[in-house]
């Protein structure tokens, strides 16, 4: 995520290194290189022009402490200025209603299904909440599949008609199935067009003014730069929507829709899409963004998403285990589906700071375990449990049956004994709280 505006702003700031002041000379060519990088991002000229001014007038305002170097103010400048830009406090939705109605908006393969199904599975399993996912796409029938699809996979109930072809009464329909089946939050997944056009106005403000919702969200594909904020003034003209969530921020995104949208219509952006599964959704908070476009990493998200996944019950009985010297390469697997549910390898280690850059033309997929896995798929149940078994008749079945090579099986025992051994040293004396250090 954001690479490229990155480097090119740290390229910038180093402009000023060794400068023992912030003149207005020696600033101006740093605003040009901040301003070049905007450009290039896909930020919008206007944008980029009164960024770098306001920069610049913060940055000459400033007396210049001796102990702070004038890269470093600026950088501060810059990441305060960019989360400003990007929306202040971050945003919640309107949960108020009975049901709360929230509608989506958004050409077709912006996501915005994808994210209906997301925010449900958030709204279920964060905020208690029972929701409907009701599907109003009546001209592709694949979408109306799609949304029961994704219901499916994440416990949540669909409400569709395939007999009713007119979205504004399918939309007040779904509103009265929640009512009747007691859900508390109605997503309504409206159809999207390629481009922006009349009918598809018309047809979303008639579906807006028939259920009122508590919330009208805006969905938008972020790599599409500044085309994504042209359709969001339009959406914004026709539907005063409450927020905007940005997706695909997985990808090679430069950046130009997070920093302008909110500017250009007002309005804040509420989440953001990480991912094509439906763990993938981030609440959007401007200053951790402000900090990861500059790649200063984003140790809360990666803290919050540890937690998340952190299953209490799991690490008491691992933590049994090791005390019996019971564990086996099944816990093992556990441990690692555990972490790949925290997300995209990449992205989570984008978000360590000062890491992102360092690793990105490292080659680290998403399958990183994925031949570890096949190891240990490979291992009957008896030798999963107990490891010590695995003589070279065994191990050579085991690299013939996962496809990898005799070395690979002996260097992932290795691994695990060195692995099983510190956990057992940590489980002695001081180890403990070791233990409890990790697992806070
Ligand atoms: P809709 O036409 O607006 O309903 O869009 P969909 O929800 O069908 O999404 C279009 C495509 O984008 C699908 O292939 C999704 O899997 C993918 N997609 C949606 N959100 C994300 C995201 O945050 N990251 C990535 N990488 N893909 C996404």
């Amino acid at each position: 995520m954001f690479d490229n505006l990155s480097d090119k702003l740290d390229k910038a700031f180093h402009v000023l290194k060794g400068r023992g002041q912030i003149t207005e000379i020696n600033v101006a060519e740093t605003m040009k290189e901040i301003r070049r990088a905007l450009l290039d991002a896909d930020v919008n000229f206007k944008i980029a022009k009164e960024f770098t001014n306001r920069v610049k007038e913060k940055a000459l305002g400033q007396d210049v402490l001796s102990s702070i170097k004038p890269g470093q103010l600026l950088t501060k400048i810059v990441r305060d200025e960019l989360a400003e830009l990007m929306g202040g406090e971050a945003a919640g939705v309107d949960l108020s209603g009975q049901p709360s109605v929230i509608l989506m908006s958004g050409l077709q393969g912006s996501g915005k299904t994808t994210f209906s199904g997301k925010l449900a599975r958030y709204l279920k399993t964060k905020k208690s909440k029972k929701p409907l996912l009701v599907a109003c796409d009546v001209y592709r029938p694949a979408a109306i599949d799609q949304l029961h699809v994704v219901g499916d996979q994440i416990g949540v109930e669909v409400y569709s008609d395939r007999e009713n072809n007119d979205p504004v009464t399918l939309a007040q329909a779904g509103v009265a199935k929640a009512k009747e089946l007691g859900c508390n939050v109605v997503i309504i997944d409206t159809a999207g067009r390629l481009a922006v056009d009349e009918t598809m106005m018309t047809e979303i403000s008639s579906i807006h003014k028939a259920v009122q919702p508590n919330e009208t969200l805006f969905v938008v594909d972020s790599m599409t730069g500044q085309d994504a904020v042209n359709t969001a003034k339009a959406f914004n003209d026709v539907l005063d929507f409450d927020g905007v969530i940005l997706t695909k921020l997985d990808g090679d995104t430069r950046g130009g829709a997070a920093i302008s949208i909110k500017s250009v219509v007002n309005k804040p952006i509420k989440f953001i899409g990480t991912g094509e599964k439906m763990e993938a959704l981030d609440v959007f908070y401007p200053e951790r963004m402000a900090d990861r476009i500059l790649g200063m990493g984003d140790v809360i998200s990666l803290v919050e998403r540890a937690q998340e996944q952190f299953d209490e019950e799991q690490a008491r009985k691992i933590q049994k285990k090791i005390a019996k010297n019971r564990f086996g390469f099944d816990d093992f697997l556990s441990q690692i589906q555990q972490i790949k549910k925290m997300g995209n390898m990449k992205d989570l280690m984008g978000m360590i700071p000062g890491a992102g850059k360092a690793l990105k033309n490292l080659d680290i997929d998403d399958d990183a375990f994925k031949h570890i896995e096949a190891m240990i798929h490979s291992m009957t149940p008896d030798e999963r449990a107990n490891p010590a078994k695995l003589n070279s008749s065994r191990k050579k079945r085991i690299a013939k049956g996962s496809g990898r090579s005799i070395q690979e099986v002996n260097q992932l025992l290795k691994q695990f004994e060195q692995m099983s051994k510190m956990m057992k040293m940590m489980q002695g004396g001081g180890g403990k709280r070791m233990m409890q250090m990790l697992s806070q």
